[in-house]
Parts: structure tokens; C-alpha cells; sequence
């Protein structure tokens, strides 16, 4: 069954153009041109393209956080008009309140679900538990590592129940090791909890570990290019150290033939563009274009 359907989403940013100081003038900056993807209930779909191709503005169109230009999106077959608590949400940065304990961060969310406060404890215990951080309740953020921090989150998303979990690139900012480590376990989490996953990333080994399709996506303006699937069984993942497998290499192969040509068109689009605001690619290499 289909859970999340999006039919030709276009999204266009205002930008200011050309990068001279003192012109304020804007020209449009089209980020989507026009994305077409189902997603089926209980599955774990890896969104995967080259930096700055808008894959995170397309998240943020399913989490609510931003309205396509035109185009639809729907869960269930209803529109998406803002955030729900159908949806939960893990980004690159953690994003964690640091004021507020690794406990508390998750309560902080169960209040708005209205649940009741001696069952938000409880709740929060239990999400801190299945990522493997019962005892760290009572630490902040500050006295949490990387991968610790992000496990916080993926429990606090975890703790409104969603159907569906939006994770953008949620590993990126976490050493290599606990990277492995943290895509396991939220292998486990989310195939026991059957939850629907839409999950970015730009790392080819990680979306053939983790996802049952791989859309990927092509260079800005941002479309789907082509679906792959990974017919890799799921419980085979954790037996197994699946990256040395012969299919595993061919998937890897197959996704890497569908996304080099992206990636130097990205640099192409990149040494040419005169947009002070972008941000695609290396701002540096954009700074000594617009000079
Ligand atoms: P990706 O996630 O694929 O790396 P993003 O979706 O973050 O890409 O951004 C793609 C491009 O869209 C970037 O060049 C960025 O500067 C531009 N962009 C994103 N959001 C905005 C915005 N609100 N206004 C103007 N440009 C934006």
C-alpha cells in the first residue's frame, strides 16, 4: 500500500542574483523540477544524490516545514499542509535543546502529544532504552558524544510513534565507526518498530546497507532518475557483513554508474553559477566564480 505519494513537485527559491555587493535584485533558483515518488507503507526508501541537488528540500516539503510551488504530496492520500505528529523528523545536526537533559528532550515532544506526565517519564525511559542509552537520562547534550547525541534524537523521534520517520543525512555528522554502528541499529529499530523510512544521504554504501529502493536523484533541478531496488534480505544485514557480498557490489556499481554523471554536472552548474546566496557545492569555489 502506498504511504507517501509525491506527483511533480516543483519548488523554486528567490534568490539574490549575480553576487555583486549592492544588488539586491532576485532571480528565481529552481530547486525541484518536478519529483515523482511513492513510498510504501512499512519501507525503508534512501533518497541518495550529489550534494546540493535539493534532496533536503524535498524532505522538508513531506515534513511540513515548506509547500511546493506546485505539485502535490500526500500520506495516506491526504494532503501534507504543515508538521504533524504523524511524521517524525531527525536532522544532520541533532538539534537537541541544551538546557534540557537527554530525558527531558524526549518528554519535551510527549507534551505535545498531551500524554501524561508520569507516563512522558516512562515513555522517554523506554525510547532512551532501544537506542542503547539507558543510564544517560540525566546527562546534557554537552556531555553526550556525536553518536550519542543522535541517538537522542532518533529516540525523541521515535517517542511521538510516527508512522513515518524523515532522516536527513542523520549519520553524517558521526564518526565512521559509530556510523556502522548506528546504521544497524537503526536498522533493527525501525524494521521491528515497522515503521516507514524516507532517509537522505549522499553515501552510496550506506543507502545499499540500509534501504529496500534507492531513488536517486539527479543534479538541481532535482528529479528522480531512476529507482533501484536492493533485493538484499533484511535479516541477512545484521548476520552478515553484507559489503563484501557480490550483490552487494553490484548494487553499489549499478547506483555509482547512475550518479558520477550527476555529480560533475553538479560541479558544471556549480563553476558556472552567479548566485551569491548558493550554497551548492563548495561555497569557496563559488566565492572565486562570482569575484
Ligand atoms: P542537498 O540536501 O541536496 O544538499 P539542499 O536541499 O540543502 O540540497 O539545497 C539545495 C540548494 O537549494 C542549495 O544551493 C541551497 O542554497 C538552495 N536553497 C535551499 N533552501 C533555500 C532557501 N530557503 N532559499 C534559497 N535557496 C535555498
Amino acid at each position: 500500500m502506498t504511504k507517501i505519494e509525491a506527483t511533480n513537485v516543483i519548488k523554486t527559491f528567490e534568490v539574490r542574483n549575480n553576487g555583486k555587493k549592492g544588488n539586491n535584485k532576485t532571480e528565481a533558483f529552481t530547486a525541484l523540477g518536478g519529483v515523482n515518488l511513492n513510498v510504501e507503507d512499512g519501507e525503508f526508501l534512501v533518497i541518495l544524490g550529489p550534494s546540493g541537488c535539493c534532496k533536503s528540500t524535498f524532505l522538508d516539503i513531506l515534513a511540513g516545514l515548506s509547500e511546493p510551488d506546485s505539485g502535490t504530496v500526500t500520506i495516506d492520500g491526504n494532503p501534507i499542509t504543515g508538521p504533524g505528529l504523524d511524521r517524525g523528523v531527525v536532522f544532520q545536526q541533532y538539534a537537541l535543546l541544551p538546557w534540557r537533559t537527554a530525558l527531558s528532550n524526549i518528554t519535551f515532544v510527549l507534551e505535545a502529544k498531551h500524554i501524561e506526565k508520569d507516563l512522558q517519564d516512562e515513555n522517554a525511559k523506554k525510547y532512551l532504552s532501544l537506542v542503547g542509552l539507558s543510564g544517560f537520562e540525566d546527562r546534557y547534550p554537552h556531555e553526550l558524544s556525536g553518536g550519542m547525541k543522535q541517538r537522542v534524537a532518533i529516540a525523541r523521534a521515535l517517542a511521538i510513534d510516527p508512522e513515518v520517520l524523515l532522516m536527513d543525512e542523520p549519520f553524517a555528522a558521526v564518526d565512521a565507526q559509530t556510523r556502522e554502528i548506528l546504521q544497524t541499529d537503526l536498522l533493527n529499530i525501525t524494521y521491528g518498530a515497522q515503521k516507514t523510512v524516507v532517509f537522505i544521504t549522499h553515501s552510496i554504501d550506506e543507502a545499499v546497507f540500509l534501504a529496500d529502493r534507492v531513488a536517486v536523484m539527479t543534479a538541481r533541478p532535482g528529479v528522480i532518475k531512476e529507482i533501484v531496488e536492493v533485493p538484499i534480505p533484511r535479516e541477512k544485514r545484521f548476520t552478515e557483513d553484507i559489503k563484501f557480498t557480490p550483490e552487494f557490489v553490484e548494487i553499489r556499481h549499478k547506483l555509482w554508474e547512475l550518479l558520477k554523471g550527476e555529480v560533475v554536472k553538479s560541479q558544471e552548474t556549480c563553476s558556472k553559477c552567479t548566485v551569491e546566496e548558493c550554497n551548492f557545492g563548495d561555497k569557496n569555489e563559488v566565492k572565486e566564480v562570482s569575484k
